[in-house]
């Protein structure tokens, strides 16, 4: 199970089969979210503007005045949240995407828990770096600056060449300045969770990131573990 502490991730789930509605909530939470539910438009809009969740999963067909599309609708008029439009049938793809609704994705039924939880993530990953793009483009570790916007590293000012997977790894040391990170976290982080290969390759990025930038890259290696920027 994630571990997310006391910020659960909402998530708003407006769907009127109790039972594709059930199986969600169960996949949801034990992925570690915490979810609301509503079984038409009226109740789901009350619940959005109750919960103010970080996602709305919203299916399309439902009873009463309001329908998915228009629910949807609604929300964009106003909001940026994050959306995923569970649809009956591929036809109403295109019409999702015909309209402009805005939705983030969409998933056709039937499909399977696993997958809605991969999209999920895949949507708050796009969402969170964002946020994280635009709040702060650049990042600073002591003398070392990672330009997010330009994919640049500077020192003192002046640009260091990198790769971009050098980019990548370091990026995300500093944004995790203060942990050990496991040469596995690292890969998983920066080579993507399906890499397959020799943990030694971390090791081989961080010596080049010493050679360009020395001392002022203040990091570590924990032995048997990997490494920590302080
Ligand atoms: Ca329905």
């Amino acid at each position: 199970m994630a571990v997310r502490g006391a910020e659960e991730t909402v998530v708003v789930v407006v769907e009127d089969d109790p039972n594709i509605a059930r199986l969600v909530d169960m996949y949801l939470r034990r992925d570690g979210y915490r979810v609301y539910k509503a079984a038409d438009g009226a109740t789901g809009l009350d619940r959005i503007k109750q919960y103010r969740p970080k996602l709305v999963i919203l299916d399309i067909g439902l009873p009463g005045d309001m329908d998915g599309m228009q629910l949807c609708r609604e929300l964009r008029a106003t909001s940026d949240i994050p959306i995923i439009m569970l649809t009956a049938r591929d036809s109403e793809v295109d019409r999702i995407v015909g309209l402009e609704l805005g939705a983030d994705d969409y998933v056709t039924k039937p499909f399977s828990p696993g997958e809605l939880v991969a999209r999920i993530r895949a949507v708050l990953r796009r969402v969170d770096a964002g946020a994280r793009a635009v709040l702060s483009p650049i990042l600073e570790s002591g003398e070392v600056e990672v330009d997010t916007a330009r994919r640049e590293v500077r020192l003192r000012g002046g640009l260091v060449p990198v790769t971009a997977r050098e980019f990548d790894l370091l990026q995300y040391m500093v944004e995790n300045t203060g942990r050990v990170l496991s040469r596995r976290q690292l890969l998983d982080g920066v080579w993507g969770w399906d890499w397959v290969g020799d943990e030694r390759t971390v090791d081989v990025h961080v010596f080049q990131l010493r050679k360009k930038l020395g001392s002022a890259l203040r990091v570590t290696t924990v032995r048997g573990v990997g490494y920590l920027l302080d």
